[in-house]
């Protein structure tokens, strides 16, 4: 998908630009893994701690769970054993704040496209007490909700990524079309993959397609239970741990923020 104007454009820079931005570096991950992986789920949906937990915890899986308030409201018990567990809690806005293209943000007054940065902040800043007052864990991690990272409308948007970098260690995007390069990714707008409604084979194609250059892979979901357009599949998520976890196949799986502070830590820094 819209591959030939990421092709196209490098070969349109002069030599020496290519030459450098296109040194490959190399990244060592702990037990000699080829990849990294973090499996994160968004929203809070009620399924991720109905369903999911008990799958992820057979496996001793660590995902990062960026979370929205008025869904932590009706399980908080259960959040609080995803803690318990050691699952990551991250930040997703107090609002889940996206386009206002999406009729009840809008009907709501509250679409991206009618706020500042100062309401934005607030919003974020609402989540994170949120969080710490009921799971007692204060989140370094976010996710932009749509994966929209703007306030305002035409000559007047304004991005939110600084923000972002302000407040928390990282931010992830959402349905993006590459994997994050450990020497040169942006902890503030790091990218993901989809899984939900896709088939075990379909998401180890995906992530096949993206080990080069030793790549950290991020891979997004919602709902956990009957395969579907926002849901993943339990026996897929199932497979796909089985096949993460299985070291012939040279995968690191942790959380968004453990990989972070480990990527931080050992990359090497372009010039
Ligand atoms: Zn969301």
């Amino acid at each position: 998908m819209l591959k030939p104007l990421c092709v196209v454009l490098p070969l349109l820079l002069s030599s020496q630009t290519l030459a450098k931005s296109s040194d490959y570096l190399g990244f060592d991950y702990p037990n000699k893994a080829k990849n990294a992986v973090s499996i994160s789920f968004d929203d809070a949906r009620h399924s991720q701690v109905d369903t999911g937990l008990a799958l992820l915890n057979k496996y001793q899986v660590k995902a990062t769970f960026y979370v929205s308030p008025f869904n932590v409201k009706e399980r908080v018990e259960k959040w609080q054993m995803a803690v318990k567990t050691g699952h990551e809690i991250a930040n997703h806005t107090a609002s889940h704040l996206c386009t206002g293209n999406f009729e009840w943000l809008r009907e709501l007054g509250v679409s991206l496209e009618q706020f500042t940065l100062k309401e934005m902040e607030q919003d974020i800043l609402k989540g994170q007490d949120y969080i710490k007052a009921t799971l007692n864990v204060t989140p370094t991690a976010f996710a932009y909700p749509c994966g929209n990272t703007f306030v305002g409308r035409g000559a007047n948007t304004k991005s939110y990524v600084p923000l972002i970098a302000k407040h928390f260690k990282t931010g992830r995007t959402w349905l993006d079309e590459t994997a994050n390069n450990p020497n040169f990714t942006d902890f503030s707008q790091l990218t993901s993959l989809p899984i939900d409604g896709l088939t075990f084979e379909e998401i180890k194609k995906t992530i096949e397609q993206h080990r080069t250059n030793n790549s950290w892979i991020i891979l997004a979901g919602h709902d956990i239970g009957k395969r579907d357009q926002y849901t993943t599949g339990s026996d897929v998520l199932e497979q796909l741990i089985v096949y993460l976890q299985d070291p012939k196949n040279g995968f690191w799986l942790d959380t968004v923020s453990n990989v972070a502070d480990y990527v931080e830590a050992n990359r090497k820094a372009f010039d």
